[in-house]
């Protein structure tokens, strides 16, 4: 999937460390540009020294919003740090994180990958009691429950708030003195923790602790939290586990291919999708490409499996970043032509096997579909490394509504005609859920099958993804 002129966005990623030996600021804005992959809207870090909190945030990428100087600026032992893609609330400043507000004599921040489903409930019930809000995020309404609480410490504060959130949510909240991890009870996002010289760190992904020489100690379970203070790293149980629902596109394409989750590497779970791909629907070609980055282990699984040859037919721009995150049509067009470009000689007369991870609207796949045939392609089988993506998301992907993902209304056959390709094919339920090496029970597959793990409020269903019932959509 091409990021960022898809319809699909990225979610968001967190990060947070507690060492005495070393610069924080330093080793979270690394571990950040790690997770950039996760978003590319915002990106912040807040350092407490153990007793004043500061916090620079600002939109842009990592490189953008952080220089030398600022991290120089930034000291102390703990850190929290974020990259952004909105995912509820607008992408202006104030929804940047991580977010500050008060607490007792000092202030809290908090770091949130995921969307919350009652957010308008829980910012009711603040707003009566005379709260005000800065932002629009599901993110604040966190924050300022905890601040509210009157619990004796922070630790305390999660266990009376977590309960009341519902909907997705890993977060790195941080005090003066401390630091929590703590992930939904169905471990929706994914959330872990290493450890390094005299301290620990919390990581949306594996790769954020590898790039800055953290080791792995495992993931933080769903409902579970990790404390790390002075004391050292514990866990305990914030909310009671439900059944266990991480998202199924963490392995399909969110996560970057070099994280661990379930105990699988990433890659590798893609490589199996692909040669489950060419068991499933074999085809006679000469080449077998990828639409990069993210196709590109499914496309190497799908060539060793078939023994036809990979090659790279489309080369990436990886220069273009965020300015072509633009949600018109014509933009994104344009986007796709700046961010691709075929290899001719390599494609001409050819037969190709072209592999995506998955299809959201369509039209992106169509244009690059046309760039081949422009390119001289002689055949096109595309094959999608997911099955048919019917149904939005709810907990933090900003998937296009229900009635603009293609595989809604037409079926595999009318796609493969509006896309123009000679045949395709979606990975099946069974081994895409193989490939991950973990059994169905264990992820959310809603985008799929449209069995949502955390029941959708009505409301919240019909107004904001405009779901239609009609249309086979099950809002619990
Ligand atoms: Fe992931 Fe789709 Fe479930 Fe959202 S609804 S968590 S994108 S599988």
């Amino acid at each position: 999937m091409l990021r960022g002129i898809r319809a699909r966005g990225e979610k968001c990623g967190v990060f947070a460390i507690y060492t005495r030996q070393g610069e924080v600021a330093k080793l979270t804005y690394f571990a950040l540009y790690a997770l950039q992959h996760r978003g590319q809207e915002s990106a912040g870090i807040a350092v407490s020294d153990g007793s004043d909190i500061m916090l620079m945030k600002d939109m842009g990428l990592v490189s953008q919003v952080f220089s030398e100087g600022d991290l120089n600026s930034l000291t102390g032992h703990l850190a929290v740090g974020h990259v952004r893609y909105s995912t509820t609330g607008s992408p202006f400043w104030e929804n940047a994180q991580p977010i500050e507000v008060p607490w007792r004599r000092g202030s809290l921040v908090v770091a949130h990958n995921g969307n919350l489903i009652n957010t308008d409930e829980l910012r009711a019930e603040l707003e009566e009691r005379g709260q005000r809000f800065r932002s629009t995020s599901d993110t604040e309404v966190i924050a300022l429950l905890l601040a509210r609480s009157e619990a004796p410490d922070i630790e305390e504060a999660v266990l009376e708030v977590a309960p009341r959130l519902r909907g997705a949510f890993s977060l790195a909240i941080m005090t003066e003195d401390r630091i929590i991890g703590l992930r939904d009870p169905y471990g929706i996002r994914p959330l872990c923790v290493g450890s390094l010289r005299d301290g620990y760190a919390v990581s949306s992904e594996s790769c954020g602790l590898d790039i800055i020489g953290a080791d792995y100690i495992r993931e933080i379970g769903p409902g579970e939290m990790a404390i790390i203070d002075a004391d050292g790293l514990r866990f305990r149980r914030a909310v009671e586990e439900r059944k266990p629902s991480l998202c199924i596109f963490e392995f399909i394409y969110f996560a970057r291919p070099d994280s661990f989750l379930y105990g699988t590497n990433l890659y590798h779970a893609r490589k199996n999708m692909g040669m489950a791909l060419a068991e499933e629907a074999p085809v006679e070609a000469d080449i077998v490409m990828p639409i990069p980055d993210t196709g590109i282990p499914a496309a190497i699984g799908f060539s060793q499996a078939s023994g036809v040859p990979f090659g790279e037919g489309l080369i990436k721009n990886r220069y273009v970043g965020r300015t072509f995150i633009q949600p018109t049509q014509d933009i994104r067009r344009l986007g796709v032509r700046l961010k691709l470009n075929p290899l001719t000689l390599d494609i001409r007369g050819k037969r190709l096997v072209v592999v995506d991870d998955s299809i959201v609207r369509g039209n992106t796949t169509r244009e690059i579909i046309q760039m081949l045939k422009a390119a001289g392609a002689r055949q096109i089988h595309l094959r999608i490394s997911s099955p048919p993506d019917k149904f939005p998301c709810f907990y933090g992907i900003d998937t296009a509504v229900q009635s603009e993902l293609i595989a809604s209304s037409k079926s595999v056959e009318e796609i493969k005609d509006f896309l123009g390709v000679d045949s395709l094919h979606y990975l099946s339920f069974e081994r895409l859920v193989r490939s991950t090496g973990r059994s169905r029970e264990e992820f959310c597959l809603a985008c799929f099958d449209g069995e949502y793990p955390i029941p959708i409020p009505e409301g919240l269903g019909l107004s904001k993804c405009r779901l239609e019932k009609e249309n086979g959509v099950r809002s619990h």
